[in-house]
């Protein structure tokens, strides 16, 4: 049979989409290039904001129009099911608990297939689910309804996929989780642990650490700079903070203050100069006043992340935020994220043009637009060469221009 993967959401989802592409594979199914072109489509879905849910529903219903047989996975499966049922009776409801059994799942639908295609690596950049929930209890986070407590996948299976993905090409590792920092804490190992022996991977890779949280950091940070400092990790650091008040952190349910937000910014920055920092901001979180906003406003002035990932809040069923008092009116969310969009692009700005006429080196990751190519730098940092460079395949590049997003360079000798 012929299969496609729609993946929606996050990079532990995009991963788990990976994931269900070489189970296929490996039952003998083939992966289609496009939806059209498949008979049977994979829903991966994503329910974090309501946009998305509503998306999803309607690729759902025109996917059912055409004929495609339909596998609803991720997060709308396990906290939706009834509704995905009611609307789409002859899917196959597969929430993220269940995805242990899912190719005893597709085997009794579909059965198995004469495929000759091996194995499936997309590009150079395999990413690396090394865990399941979190230990978190952020009032708005639909995720953690649907994917439950912690569980931390074994160490010696997540090597064996390393391997095996670098055996076959990858050239980035992208080890992610919903908070990559809590992992190990529910089986006695740790992150820096894990990255310690993907380290030691034989292979020309680079590992890239998904996003954690600042309460998981806490008392780890030290081993984290260090694991950052080694040469086959990217310095790169995503770290949301969510906002610059404390007092909505605490009717977030985030389990950290903004200064110690700062401090591990600041500790982990001495450990790795030119450290890319990543972080998340929701901008209309209920309750949310003048003053929070401006709060997050000037933590962001101190403390100038490269990238500022902007979300408006968005009310999900069977949270605790999603029933409190005070919702932000829309005009007002929106207005504050765009204030927010335009600092953080100022401050990559300022940030970017300090590296014009540097020399870098970079790795060739992905194609870029009109016969470009997009190379990653040791910090993660975009640069974009003329010319299709062989993926894969490390470059020098004299920088000629910046922007908030990324860098143009001139190759070098
Ligand atoms: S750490 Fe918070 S935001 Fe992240 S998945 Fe857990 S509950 Fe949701």
């Amino acid at each position: 049979m012929r299969f496609f993967v729609e993946t929606y959401g996050c990079t532990m989802k995009q991963g788990e989409g990976q994931d269900m592409q070489q189970k296929l594979v490996s039952m003998g199914h083939s992966i289609a290039a496009t939806a059209d072109e498949a008979e049977i489509v994979v829903v991966n879905t994503c329910v974090v904001i309501k946009a998305t849910e509503l998306k999803i529903m309607k690729r759902m219903r025109g996917l059912q129009d055409e004929g495609k047989k339909l596998i609803v996975t991720g997060c709308m499966a396990s906290v939706q099911g009834k509704d995905v049922m009611s609307e789409f009776p002859d899917a196959i409801l597969l929430p993220p608990s269940d995805y242990a059994s899912f190719s005893e799942r597709v085997a009794g639908r579909f059965g198995t297939g004469d495929s000759q295609q091996i194995h499936y690596v997309s590009g150079t950049t395999f990413i690396l689910p090394i865990a399941q929930g979190c230990m978190g209890h952020c009032s708005y986070c639909i995720t953690r309804l649907a994917r439950g407590r912690l569980r931390s996948y074994p160490l010696a299976e997540l090597t064996r996929l390393a391997e095996s993905a670098v055996k076959e090409g990858a050239k980035e590792l992208f080890v992610t989780a919903q908070d990559t920092a809590c992992y190990g804490k529910d089986s006695g190992g740790s992150l820096s642990e894990l990255l310690d022996r993907l380290c030691h991977i034989d292979g020309d890779f680079r590992i890239r650490i998904g996003m954690m949280n600042p309460d998981s950091l806490r008392g780890q940070e030290d081993d984290i700079a260090k694991a950052i400092q080694h040469r086959k990790i990217f310095k790169f650091l995503h770290l949301p903070v969510q906002t610059g008040s404390d007092r909505l952190l605490k009717a977030m349910g985030r389990q950290y203050d903004v200064s110690e937000f700062e401090g591990q910014v600041e500790e982990i920055r001495k450990a790795v100069p030119r450290l890319t920092l990543s972080t998340d901001v929701i901008c209309g979180f209920p309750g949310e006043k003048d003053q929070d906003h401006i709060e997050t406003l000037e933590m962001l002035q101190r403390v100038k992340p490269n990238i500022v990932n902007v979300t408006r809040f968005s009310s999900r069923p069977g949270t605790e935020a999603g029933s409190m008092a005070e919702q932000v009116v829309s005009r007002i969310a929106k207005d504050r994220s765009r204030e927010i969009a335009k600092l953080r692009f100022e401050i990559a700005s300022e940030i970017n043009s300090k590296l014009i006429g540097d020399c870098i080196e970079a790795v060739a990751s992905e194609r870029g637009k009109n016969d470009t190519t997009i190379c990653r730098d040791h910090a993660y940092v975009q640069i974009v060469v003329p010319g299709r460079i062989p993926l894969g395949s490390v470059i020098r590049a004299t920088i000629t221009e910046s922007h908030p997003t990324h860098l143009i360079g001139r190759l070098t000798a």
